[in-house]
């Protein structure tokens, strides 16, 4: 969601006649983007702003603006902070270029954030989210081959522990056609792996005349696109509604990624109630299983929070349990982190000990790791096809064994990650290559 938001008001921005800069010396304004999901993203935001408080003292004229969920969450706070111009909620951020405009000029302050947010926004602001969302993309020629188109805004589900629904409010499904269309003009750009996005992607539901699309609909329609060659999806909420008809979209059409990431969070019911989580770990599993069985070779992958209140070392073993049963290709695993506001922070005493939430962390990535690194060595030998994303993070390595060529990563349909020595000019292109060694989170091969 995030990276979206940063492209979308970086071409905002752009088509206002601001220019990207390499780095904070040679800018005239700083945004940050920013995440409330833990708490940890928001000290780092924090230090940041330290750090450009710092660099103000000798460069008054620095614009310096805070974008994203914590700008909503804290807003005036926020502002107060000395090194801050401008703070800017994700539903404001069509404003974005105006504010930047004005910070420039008259050197004030501003605030842009939604008041009550959970209340269904005015049509003014709706219209405006959707044209400023809607242009991505259209006159960009640079834009790469994978790009990521929002579906759904918000979410309903109030998870105890979450901030997201305080934060980017209700949950709002964009008009399928708007959504096509959207597809339909990147195509023609040239962008070939499409991701869609939502907090609970498969819940997405919009109404014309007599049909109502679901996800499924969505997906067979953008198949239908030419030009796009992968469709992805993220992330899917644990639900049976619609969860076959999208297994089958995924089944039947060779441009739709098997992969699903579908988070659990918890393996015991009891933490999952808690959590405020709709399903039991069986219904959990039951869902894996009836993918696997009309998606044979689905990549599936989770999240999972450990230390939540009152977690015991039992409710952690049944964690454990679903883990080894569940056989993701990754897992993400985060430690609770209690967000003011939410129901859990509230109501629920965070008593789960630091030490306790980063031992059962290390565990639980062990686990993961043993069945990563067992998934991955069923490539070895195989070719698998590859979408180039460009130079890995060490382009250097490897390169007089491969003719002087760079070090470069790509993604599998799966979502596994491929990295092998070629030509820089293959990025954005499909290629194959041949797995000849791996790691429990990569593969490493030659192209073929
Ligand atoms: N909408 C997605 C879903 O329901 O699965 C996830 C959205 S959330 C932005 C991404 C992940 O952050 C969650 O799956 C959860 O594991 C983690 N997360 C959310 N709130 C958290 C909290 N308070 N402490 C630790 N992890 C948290
Ligand atoms: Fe947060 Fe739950 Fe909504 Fe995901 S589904 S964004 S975890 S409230």
């Amino acid at each position: 969601m995030n990276k979206l938001d940063t492209a979308l008001v970086t071409t905002a921005l752009e088509e206002a006649g601001f220019g990207l800069s390499e780095s904070v010396k040679e800018a005239d304004v700083v945004l940050i983007n920013t995440c409330s999901v833990r708490e940890h993203a928001e000290q780092l935001v924090l230090s940041h702003l330290g750090h450009l408080k710092h660099i103000k003292k000798s460069r008054p004229d620095l614009v310096v603006g805070v974008i994203g969920c914590m700008a909503q969450r804290l807003g005036d706070e926020l502002l107060e902070h000395e090194a801050v111009n401008i703070v800017c909620g994700p539903a404001e951020i069509p404003q974005i270029s105006e504010l930047l405009a004005k910070a420039v000029r008259e050197r004030q302050k501003s605030l842009a954030v939604t008041e009550k947010i959970r209340r269904k926004g005015s049509q003014q602001q709706s219209r405006a989210l959707e044209e400023f969302e809607s242009a991505y993309g259209i006159k960009d020629e640079r834009i790469p081959a994978q790009a990521f188109v929002r579906v759904m805004r918000g979410c309903n589900n109030f998870c105890s522990y979450c901030v997201v629904p305080y934060v980017r409010g209700p949950e709002v499904s964009r008009s399928s056609e708007a959504v096509i269309e959207q597809i339909r003009k990147l195509a023609d750009h040239g962008v070939k792996q499409v991701t869609l996005l939502g907090q609970t992607v498969n819940s997405y539901k919009y109404k014309i005349g007599e049909k109502t699309w679901s996800l499924a609909d969505l997906l067979e329609a953008a198949s239908d696109i030419e030009g796009i060659e992968w469709l992805r999806f993220v992330t899917s909420y644990p639900s049976e509604e619609h969860f076959d008809e999208i297994m089958q979209v995924m089944a039947g059409s060779p441009k739709v990624c098997e992969y699903l990431h579908i988070p659990a969070q918890s393996g015991s019911d009891r933490i999952l109630r808690a959590m405020n989580r709709n399903y039991s770990s069986r219904r959990y599993l039951e869902l894996l299983d009836r993918a696997r069985e009309i998606v044979p070779g689905i990549s599936i992958a989770g999240d999972f929070i450990v230390g939540f209140p009152g977690e015991s070392e039992e409710d952690f073993q049944a964690t454990v349990n679903l883990v080894e049963k569940a056989r993701y290709k990754n897992a993400f695993i985060f430690k609770y982190s209690p967000r003011p506001g939410t129901k859990s922070d509230k109501r629920l005493q965070d008593n789960v000990p630091g030490e306790v939430k980063q031992r059962r962390n290390v565990e639980l990535l062990a686990v993961q790791e043993k069945i990563s690194d067992e998934l991955s060595r069923e490539f070895l030998g195989e070719e698998v096809k590859v979408l180039v994303e460009g130079l890995s993070k060490k382009p250097h390595l490897n390169m007089a064994d491969a003719g002087d060529n760079p070090q470069l990563v790509g993604r599998s349909s799966g979502d596994w990650i491929v990295v092998f020595n070629g030509p820089e000019s293959l990025t954005g292109k499909f290629i194959r290559v041949k797995i000849e060694s791996v790691s429990p989170l990569t593969l490493f091969g030659r192209l073929t």
